[in-house]
């Protein structure tokens, strides 16, 4: 679907996958003017489908939208046009535990500017693909570096919306970090270098004494829809869970580590690597509270539990 300033999009239309044309000066080309979000659909053991929490990536689209100078879907254009991508994709969605179909919403600047500027015109487009677990390791633990030299976002920048130019500022961290043998990157904040941000597309939560700790949304990290779900399920099991500054202190003494995000659910972590030193979590990384958290959330969004949450929308095939 396209649209102008005006934030009027056209009815969306569903297309084979392949190369789209933009004018070499394209705002998202030139000035980095788009956004991206990411979401599930899973496949229940019946055979429906679900999606899990697709109007919090439509809110979060907008939000970023904002910050991006861009018009955005609205909430119910949005969802709607989700399922409308998957229903016309649904012999790609994996069966129950065997993966899970991946969506991809972009939001860019598709007309054409010279100056620096927000572009004349918008392009929103859905891409799908069937996806199985994120890290080579899959549910096993997750190796993470600490990075002492790189910065993922800075107060008053763009960390805390899905842009795509934060993606671009962090793939050279990450590709040091992988050669070295480390599953990802874990960023500190740029004022401080002390206190957790997030890993490269997941956030970060530390466990001690059963008090589970994530660092606060403060404009440099991403609020992840899973990191809030995962917020939402803890404190329903009666756990404590607390969003403050997080120093990296904490993290080495922690009980145990895990990560949160649409790709790897909940990561539990092995290892952290910071400045030269390697701590190791106990029963390899495989906490007792990771693997609780981890195991209502997959139940939940894959069907296999009742949805008490009210969290997952079930497609009409
Ligand atoms: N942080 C970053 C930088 C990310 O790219 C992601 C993935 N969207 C997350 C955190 C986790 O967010 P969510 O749980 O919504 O996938």
């Amino acid at each position: 679907a396209k649209c102008g300033p005006d934030g009027n999009f056209s009815k969306g239309e569903v297309l084979p996958f392949g190369p789209i044309a933009v004018s070499p000066s394209a705002g998202v080309l030139n000035y980095g003017q788009g956004l991206f979000e990411g979401l599930k659909a899973y496949r229940k053991t019946d055979g429906s489908i679900l999606l899990f929490r697709p109007e919090e990536n439509a809110s979060r689209m907008i939000t970023g939208a904002g910050r991006m100078c861009m018009p955005a879907p609205t909430v119910e254009q949005f969802v709607d046009a989700v399922k409308q991508t998957v229903l016309a994709n649904k012999r790609w969605v994996p069966p129950t535990g065997k993966g899970s179909l991946y969506i991809r919403p972009l939001l860019m600047g598709s007309g054409a500017v010279l100056g620096l500027a927000p572009a004349p015109e918008y392009t929103f487009i859905i891409f799908v693909s069937p996806v199985g677990n994120y890290f080579k390791e899959g549910l096993s633990p997750i190796n993470l570096i600490v990075e002492d030299k790189f910065h993922r976002a800075s107060p008053g920048g763009t960390g805390g919306v899905k842009t795509i130019g934060n993606y671009a500022s962090v793939l050279k961290a990450q590709k040091i970090a992988k050669g070295k043998g480390y599953s990802d990157v874990l960023y500190l904040d740029v004022v401080h270098d002390k206190y957790l941000e997030e890993v490269s597309s997941c956030n970060i939560f530390v466990v001690k004494d059963n008090v589970i700790s994530t660092p606060a949304i403060k404009g440099t990290i991403l609020p992840g829809i899973t990191r809030k779900s995962i917020i939402e399920v803890a404190q329903s099991k009666g756990f404590k869970v607390e969003e403050r500054l997080v120093s990296v202190d904490e993290l080495l003494n922690a009980d145990e580590v895990f990560c949160t995000g649409t790709a790897v659910v909940v990561s539990p972590v092995g290892s952290i690597t910071y400045l030269g030193k390697r701590v190791e979590y106990g029963n390899q990384g495989v906490g007792v509270v990771s693997q609780q958290l981890s195991k209502s959330l997959t139940g939940l969004q894959m069907g296999l539990v009742e949805d008490c949450m009210g969290w997952t929308v079930r497609l009409n095939q």
